[in-house]
């Protein structure tokens, strides 16, 4: 399946959400404010939504404070009804499993391993807690592969069947551009790396662990 149908599988996801008579819960993993902004946008007039920000991927543990406040304090501003959720912080935990593929470059398997990592963990909590529905903003990054996101998204709601998930391709349709736009205005603190040691500018990939 390419993107756009992606794209179009959400927006008939909507039209059909739009005819309810009330509003279905959706747990919606975030990486960060900026990729979350168009997300919101998008869906906080369909879904009650509650963000869920399982990140020990980034590093240091610094970076992942900085990008969890940053995402806090948008919320606080822009989206007080919106709960936020944030487990335990782990990174040499969670990257055992990802050190194998060290040497990768960005976009194959490692980060593969790491949005379904991230994705299975959001989905559980999601069926655990009665939610109707699940997707991650991550579909907004150009950085990210948004067909194997929706892969793992759909291979995903088989293990848990109770919760459906929102097909997504929040960058079509100017919804990166958008997001962009409105992070620059807001003068919000954008990341220049994915997350992993092995995603840190050179410059910076000495820092002490
Ligand atoms: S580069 Fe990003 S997606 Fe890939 S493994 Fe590192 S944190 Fe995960």
């Amino acid at each position: 399946m390419n993107k756009l149908h992606y794209y179009l599988l959400a927006q008939e996801e909507l039209s059909k959400i739009k005819d309810l008579l009330y509003k279905p819960t959706i747990l919606l993993h975030a990486c960060c404010a900026p990729c979350s902004i168009f997300p919101l946008l998008y869906l906080h007039e369909y879904f009650n939504i509650t963000i869920y920000y399982n990140n020990s991927n980034i590093y240091p543990e610094t970076e992942y404070n900085i990008r969890l406040n940053e995402l806090k304090q948008f919320l606080n501003e822009h989206y007080p009804d919106i709960n936020i959720i944030v487990p335990k912080y782990d990174y040499e935990t969670y990257m055992q499993d990802l050190r194998p593929f060290a040497d990768q470059k960005e976009g194959q398997q490692r980060c593969f391993l790491c949005y379904t990592k991230r994705m299975d963990e959001a989905y559980n909590y999601a069926q655990e807690h009665n939610f109707d529905y699940f997707t991650t903003v991550m579909t907004i990054s150009r950085q990210k592969n948004s067909l194997k996101l929706n892969e793992i998204g759909q291979a995903l709601s088989k293990k848990y069947p109770k919760v459906k998930y929102f097909y997504s391709d929040f960058k079509k349709k100017d919804g990166f551009l958008i997001g962009s736009k409105i992070a620059k205005e807001l003068n919000m603190y954008r990341q220049k790396y994915c997350g992993c040691e092995y995603s840190l500018p050179k410059e910076e990939n000495n820092l002490e662990r």
